[in-house]
């Protein structure tokens, strides 16, 4: 398959690209490298079945292109992490909708299969576990920022299944639960790299809220080969998929955990989220995912347990704590 991987350099996208090439097939690989890094792919690059491109899915006649070359359409650039989201609402929903926009009508133009990757966000404040993917989405006001983002996810999907059922157009929408692994960086929010840097460094970790918010958190290789799956099963096409552990844990005894496994003397420090976001921060208690639809489709099932995730990013940030993660 000739494959095109937006936010090809990102955290996921990196490690979407390396399997796609095992598995032989070709990758271009486009992002503006806002979030991602080149040093992610820089291994690739000379690679045979390899092409980088550095440039927007906001410029449309490049996505044209590309899209038009593609088989198959990896649809991940999108501006991600809470703390990110909050700091630049607009450039996030600009990059979120338009961008979309943008990808799903090139798919169109040139009937692409195209699989958008969605977030666990899109389900707000829902607190049932686990959560099915025609579960209800529970949200708070969209003057607020987590808020508008996770609509600004849910066009994306709109727009995704709308293409599908009007236009015929194969598209696939997975939403990715916590996912987590080398390469994951904590600038933007995100919440292991953050404690496990904070462990190695022997500072305190930075424990938001009371700490009794639950999350499940999946190993990027698990992530990124049932992606691989999606995209080649005719079965999946007009359909959502959540994709995520099931395995839950309070970020409270994350910390204990990844203090203990780094042999670290960190203390825990709880951090109020008004300090942490900003004022009137809304947090998710509780987010679980019901993969039942994802198993029966491919087979899905984690391979990793949240202690040898914790254990792959202690060993790969102790090795390179600020530079390129393999
Ligand atoms: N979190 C934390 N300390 C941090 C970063 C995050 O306690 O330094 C918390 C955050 O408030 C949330 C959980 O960890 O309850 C997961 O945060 P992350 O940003 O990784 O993912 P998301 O909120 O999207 O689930």
């Amino acid at each position: 398959m000739k494959t095109l991987i937006t936010g090809g350099a990102g955290f996921i996208g990196s490690h979407l690209s390396e399997l796609l090439l095992q598995q032989g097939h070709e990758v271009t690989a486009l992002d503006n490298l806002s979030t991602g890094r080149y040093e992610n792919i820089a291994h690739l690059d000379g690679h045979a079945g390899f092409q980088f491109v550095n440039g927007s899915i906001l410029e449309a006649s490049l996505v044209d292109k590309l899209v038009e070359r593609a088989q198959v359409v990896f649809h991940l650039a999108a501006a991600v992490g809470v703390e990110l989201i909050i700091k630049r609402p607009l450039e996030s929903l600009t990059t979120n909708i338009k961008g979309s926009e943008i990808v799903l009508d090139m798919a169109h133009r040139y009937r692409r299969k195209v699989l958008v990757a969605s977030t666990s966000e899109i389900y707000g404040k829902n607190t049932n576990g686990p959560l099915k993917e025609d579960e209800d989405r529970i949200l708070g006001s969209p003057l607020k920022s987590r808020w508008s983002y996770s609509t600004a996810k849910a066009i994306d999907e709109i727009l995704a299944y709308i293409y599908y059922k009007e236009k015929g157009v194969p598209t696939v929408i997975v939403r990715l639960f916590n996912t987590v692994g080398p390469r994951q960086t904590g600038a933007y929010g995100m919440v292991i790299p953050r404690f496990v840097g904070q462990a190695i460094a022997g500072k305190p970790l930075s424990v938001y809220g009371d700490g009794k918010q639950t999350r499940c958190f999946l190993h990027v290789k698990d992530v990124v080969a049932a992606l691989a799956k999606l995209a080649e099963h005719a079965g999946a096409v007009g359909e959502a998929f959540n994709l995520g552990s099931q395995e839950e844990v309070a970020i409270n005894e994350l910390a204990q955990r990844i203090i203990e496994l780094a042999g670290s003397n960190s203390q825990v420090v709880h951090v109020p989220y008004d300090e942490a976001y900003e004022e009137g921060f809304e947090d998710m208690q509780r987010r679980v995912p019901d993969t039942t639809k994802l198993q029966r489709l491919i087979g899905f099932k984690p391979t990793r347990k949240l202690d040898d995730i914790i254990r792959d990013v202690i060993e790969t940030m102790r090795r390179a704590p600020q530079g390129v993660q393999r």
